[in-house]
């Protein structure tokens, strides 16, 4: 028997070895078809699974080592067409990344001729590259209302991404963050569709390159993530269920994937939830309805982390794995992110052999798949080489995130202009948030929940860093007074000693108090209350007892409550996220070097029961409305969406528009003078919002319709020009259809509004 089993593994290795296949010759959607028709079913349902890299490998006195006979049952037994992931909490260098992935693709290219796509989360820079840039997280590029900012970021990350040979991003990220409760609010670029649809399909260019249909090596392909309403759970939480109304799912959260797929996105990530009690990956209408067939877009959509094994096991809509997969596959995913082992791919072969999911079906799925790959450019040239990308992490991209962040810090009071920091000689640098890279960069950071950000990040400068850099020195005290417990929960401080804070402070002229949340990412960023937390905020009471003046630094993913403590600062700041250069970025600004330009990218809420977006339907906020009864549904928010000072002054003046009343064809040119009317250079962010005075569904009180940042010097003055079509200013009804009702719109551009009306 033993002779026995040892000669079939013999010839089982023999014909592995001489099963090997030359690179399959695709260069064509032709060539493509031509290839699906000679597939065994085997090799087409590989194709449509991932595996996370942890079940090729194992880990090797500290070091993560791929292991052959996994390798062999993954690529030669099962064709698998693609693998996801940095193995466990480390990041690695370009050298081994270059190296895993062609080995990668070797076996996957000797299994079935078609090589691996290897996918990471780039999501604010190289994340996963040790040396790679880190740009601010997105939420800031959302804030800077820069969209060049956005195609510049991912032009880099594309770059050293190829340099670590990995061809593939699950980036850009488009949730709209319409609840500050969310611990995903820092991923996209903020609450309004419109910003999430220009820098998301700006984001897909820069990661893309000039042809979506042919990537070049310098270019990657996207994920867009997470289709679609994954940012308004009902909980709070995160990957619990959305309700949402379909006209508002069409028209906002459906919006900036349209963009996306508009501007060539070459893969789409689905949501890990349910919206409207529907778990997003069993939802052929809105997977294969709206995305694929009503857009035409012939690119490939991949389900989130196990999220067939979640239909079963969270959601309970199916029974068993098996069912879980019939529903998802034939709903119109094409990929399955399948981490942990293969059961997939056995399970969907016994489905189709039972006729239950079509071979129709798997060959649009596997030429979705090819296709990608294609477009890739894999079929050409499987792997890239690192002497091809000399400017990796060099001082050139450092500089454009530095730009990126600069751009994107938001100054929202600065009583009696106490910034720049001119005057004040002696600074106390203070709260948790000082000292850390953690801190600046958030999660998605070298590792998945940020944590190692001060090892890895070691020669970038923190808060503390740069200011002593910039000040002096001796210019420079810090005393932390409240700090986090780094080998706990996102949210553990230790024992705080505000009091050695308050004593430093009586030798300062003036007190920069860092606060905010220490990194964490998805379910581990989970919330129970949005209050920043109790030991801050006494941190800021106490040194506010001191008399001396506090600049509040507010430096996290989401809105955290500050409404008791914004009162005794002279000035507030918020960074969010700036990654690598934050420290950098805020010192250079502090010392005015730079001016701020930054608005808010969400609505900042002041009282924990009273959230609410800007886009709000008019009566939900009644107790404004003069001469109605007063129901005091009235929000009052800490800061607006959209606000955000600067150093210097603008003035707006003469808005016009050139069609006063309308119709559904027209293009509306729209046009206002913006002066500096102070005594600095400065950016300043052009909002174009429109209002629907009356409409047969109750009106938002505003939207975002078009926006421009703009550069002036003192004393400047320039007219900016909008293209505004008329048709969007439409909104989408109960109907499913869009309406643009005769009646009165009003436009409105910083302090000048005007009327038009629709004929
Ligand atoms: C996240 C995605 C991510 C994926 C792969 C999931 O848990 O929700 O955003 O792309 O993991 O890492």
């Amino acid at each position: 028997m033993k002779i026995l089993i040892s000669l079939v593994c013999g010839l089982l290795t023999w014909n592995a070895v001489f099963a090997k296949q030359q690179m399959a010759s695709i260069r064509s959607e032709q060539d493509i078809d031509k290839y699906v028709s000679k597939m065994t079913i085997e090799e087409k349902v590989g194709q449509m699974t991932e595996l996370v890299i942890d079940v090729i490998g194992h880990w090797e006195n500290g070091s993560f080592v791929l292991d052959a006979d996994k390798l062999e049952k993954a690529f030669i037994k099962y064709k698998v067409g693609s693998i996801l992931n940095a193995p466990g909490p480390v990041a690695q260098t370009a050298e081994w990344w270059q190296q895993t992935i062609r080995t990668i693709n070797d076996y996957a290219i000797r299994g079935c001729g078609i090589p691996c796509v290897y996918g990471l989360d780039q999501n604010h820079g190289t994340t996963y590259t040790l040396g790679g840039t880190l740009f601010p997280q997105n939420i800031n590029l959302g804030a800077s209302f820069n969209p060049e900012l956005a195609r510049r970021a991912a032009s880099i990350t594309a770059y050293e991404t190829r340099a670590s040979n990995c061809p593939w991003t699950y980036s850009p990220t488009v949730d709209l963050s319409r609840d500050p409760r969310w611990s995903r609010v820092w991923e996209n670029f903020g609450e309004d569709c419109l910003v999430n649809a220009v820098m998301g399909s700006t984001m897909v260019e820069g990661f893309q390159g000039k042809d979506a249909r042919l990537i070049d090596n310098y270019h990657i392909g996207t994920s867009i993530k997470h289709y679609m309403a994954y940012g308004t759970a009902r909980t709070g939480k995160d990957r619990t269920p959305s309700y949402v109304p379909e006209y508002e799912l069409r028209e906002k959260h459906f919006a900036p994937f349209k963009a996306c797929v508009e501007a060539g996105a070459t893969s789409i990530m689905v949501n890990s939830g349910s919206v409207n009690g529907i778990p997003m990956h069993v939802c052929a209408k809105y997977l294969t309805q709206w995305l694929k067939e009503e857009t035409g877009w012939d690119g490939m959509l991949i389900t989130d982390w196990a999220d067939i094994d979640n239909l079963w096991k969270r959601e309970m809509v199916a029974a068993n794995k098996k069912e879980a997969i019939c529903m998802a596959i034939n709903a119109g995913i094409d990929m399955a992110m399948e981490p942990y082992d293969l059961t997939f791919c056995d399970l969907l072969i016994e489905l189709v052999r039972e006729g239950r999911v079509s071979m129709s079906r798997i060959d649009d799925a596997v030429r979705r798949v090819l296709r990608m790959k294609l477009r890739m450019g894999l079929f050409q040239q499987p792997d890239t080489d690192l002497k091809d990308y000399p400017k990796f992490g060099s001082e050139e991209h450092a500089q454009a995130a530095l730009n990126a962040a600069v751009e994107s810090m938001i100054l929202l009071k600065n009583e009696g202009a106490i910034l720049p920091l001119i005057a004040q000689k002696r600074i106390l640098v203070t709260g948790p948030n000082a000292n850390s890279m953690r801190c600046l960069n958030g999660g998605w950071s070298y590792t998945w929940q940020g944590k190692d950000a001060d090892k890895y990040a070691a020669d970038k400068n923190t808060i503390l860093e740069a200011m002593q850099q910039r000040f002096g020195k001796d210019n420079i005290a810090y005393v932390p007074g409240v700090t986090y417990n780094d080998e706990g929960k996102y949210w553990e401080e230790n024992e705080p000693r505000i009091d050695e804070a308050v004593d430093a402070a009586q030798n300062v002229d003036v007190i920069l108090v860092c606060v905010g949340e220490n990194s964490y990412a998805e379910t581990p960023g989970n919330l129970d209350d949005l209050a920043l937390s109790a030991n801050q905020r006494n941190l800021v009471k106490g040194l506010a007892a001191t008399g001396k003046p506090i600049v509040l630094i507010i430096n996290g993913g989401r809105p955290r409550l500050i409404s008791d403590i914004e009162p005794l600062c002279a000035a507030v700041v918020d960074i969010l996220l700036p990654g690598n250069e934050g420290g950098n970025a805020l010192a250079r600004i502090l010392a005015g070097d730079e001016n701020f330009s930054g608005r808010m990218p969400y609505t900042y809420p002041r009282h924990s029961a009273a959230l609410t977006t800007y886009d709000f339907r008019v009566s939900e906020q009644t107790g404004t409305m003069e001469g109605v009864y007063d129901y005091n549904a009235q929000v009052d928010v800490q800061w607006p969406f959209g606000f955000g000072l600067s150093y210097t002054s603008f003035s707006y003046s003469h808005l016009s528009v050139d069609k006063p009343t309308f119709h559904d064809d027209d293009i509306l040119t729209v046009s206002v003078d913006v002066q500096n009317t102070g005594t600095r250079a400065g950016k300043e962010s052009v909002l174009l919002y429109s209002r629907d005075m009356v409409a047969s569904i109750v009106p938002e009180s505003r939207r975002l319709r078009a926006f421009q940042k703009i550069e002036l010097q003192p004393g400047e003055q320039k007219t900016v020009t909008f293209k505004l079509p008329a048709r969007n200013l439409a909104f989408m009804g109960a109907d499913g259809q869009w309406h643009l009702e005769p009646g009165l719109f009003k436009l409105q551009i910083g302090t000048q509004v005007c009327e038009i009306t629709k004929e």
